[in-house]
């Protein structure tokens, strides 16, 4: 074994036995394909049952943002937990307030902001879509195709990304418009500007087919996460804003994934200065604990009637206590941290690109980076991605792929060089192995 963290070949013993249990019991729907059987974690090293030592650079989905089990989270979450478990958003406590408070803070409408609280991103932005619905009184939308926002059946209807294990649904939502968004690496559109591209392409939707004074909102990730992270070109999400502006529709930043300090901003939208009217947040933002949130701004905010939305336990005071907690240490430095450390990380990966001609593209901003393979030689390039994926898991690296050819990274927000720097010699070995593998 060439890593001398790993104890066992894997999975070893006690993972194998996990896994048998797990297969009697457990929906089949989830996607596990690498054995990985988890007992405990620190930063960005978690272990697994059999005493392996691996480094994990999918963190939990980029939900872990501020690496497993950092000690200033497990303490906000256990004082909290120590005085009350939940009370219903029907009362108040100071943990629920203050997040509203850190958010309403940092949010980037450039104008006052208040917040919903729920669980995860999926329901962050079903509230979006029904506020957005209950200000404009309209009820079409424009998504993009790539975009992932969720599997509920309102957010469902704007994913288009991982189409194949949703078709089985049919029709979701009416009123949903999918179109393109932008990327460079795989042009669309004729012309070397693919976001002014696709600006035409909706206005010419808007004088077809897509009246735009029946447009609620545009709903769009301003860098796409499952979609294969990518980042659109400077002046789209600008020009999307002034589309918006000119026809009264709202802007709706799904910053599920990008949010929170990942991509080396507090919030994806910020590399481009671009303000919209809602956003939606959860996965990093409570560093692995269950919370969303539906952020906009106050003035449609506050249009909501008492009980026009609502859940259980929007604002419970743990998961309030994780964000809190999360939002003060990325901003205290792990938001400095992913971008430094995100810049050195993407050089490194356009070095291997140098050596790997299979690497057709490094991508993103700070510690969201996109690696997108290509055939070469004959080996189809998603069996090569899910090969690097399993050799890399073989040798020691936990990574995820967007479901395509591109191999995505997004260690923890306190990833350390020296952590990258391993993460790098363990991919190159586990790209030439794949290479041997499926070539
Ligand atoms: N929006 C984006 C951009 C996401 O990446 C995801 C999940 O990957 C979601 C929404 C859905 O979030 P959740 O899985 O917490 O429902």
């Amino acid at each position: 074994m060439s890593n001398p963290h790993l104890q066992t070949e894997l999975p070893g013993p006690n993972a194998r036995a996990l896994i048998a249990r797990d297969a009697e019991v457990i929906s089949p729907s989830y996607p596990r394909d690498y054995p990985f059987v988890m007992s405990h974690g620190r930063g960005t090293e978690v272990w697994d049952v059999d005493g392996n030592r691996f480094l994990d650079f999918a963190a939990g989905i980029a939900v872990c943002s501020t690496g497993h089990a950092h000690p200033q989270v497990v303490a906000a979450v256990t004082d909290a937990a120590s005085k009350f478990l939940h009370i219903s958003s029907d009362y108040w406590h100071e943990q629920m307030v203050g997040l509203g408070e850190r958010l309403a803070r940092i949010a980037p409408m450039g104008e006052p902001a208040m917040s919903f609280l729920c669980q995860s991103g999926t329901e962050a932005v079903e509230a979006a879509i029904k506020l957005a619905r209950y200000v404009t009184g309209r009820s079409r939308f424009i998504g993009f195709l790539g975009g992932f926002h969720g599997r509920t059946m309102g957010s469902l209807s704007f994913t288009s990304s991982k189409y194949t294990q949703q078709k089985g649904f049919n029709a979701t939502m009416p009123g949903v418009t999918h179109v393109p968004y932008p990327n460079r690496y795989r042009p669309l559109f004729a012309g070397n500007d693919q976001g002014a591209a696709v600006l035409d392409y909706i206005r010419m939707l808007f004088e077809r087919s897509v009246p735009p004074s029946d447009v609620a909102a545009i709903l769009v990730e301003p860098i796409q996460g499952e979609g294969g992270y990518v980042v659109p070109p400077d002046g789209f999400l600008a020009g999307l804003r002034a589309l918006c502006d000119q026809h009264g529709i709202l802007l709706i930043f799904d910053e599920v994934q990008s949010g929170i300090g990942r991509t080396g901003r507090m919030f994806a939208s910020q590399h481009w200065g671009v303000s919209p009217d809602i956003m939606t947040l959860a996965k990093g933002m409570g560093s692995g604990l269950p919370i969303g949130a539906m952020v906009a701004k106050k003035r449609l905010m506050s249009q909501w009637k008492r009980g026009a939305h609502g859940n259980t336990y929007g604002g419970n005071p743990i998961t309030c206590a994780a964000a809190n907690a999360t939002i003060d240490l990325v901003e205290g430095g792990m938001v400095g941290n992913a971008a430094t450390v995100g810049a050195h990380f993407t050089s490194a990966l356009h070095d291997l690109a140098r050596d790997f001609p299979c690497i057709g593209d490094v991508r993103g901003k700070g510690l969201m980076i996109g690696m997108e393979l290509i055939e070469t030689d004959g080996s189809p390039a998603r069996a090569l991605c899910d090969a690097v994926i399993t050799r890399a898991f073989h040798n020691g690296l936990l990574l995820l792929s967007c479901g395509t050819s591109t191999v995505r990274f997004m260690p923890p927000l306190d990833v350390k060089r020296e952590e990258v720097d391993e993460a790098m010699a363990l991919l190159r070995t586990s790209l030439q192995e794949a290479m041997v593998l499926s070539g």
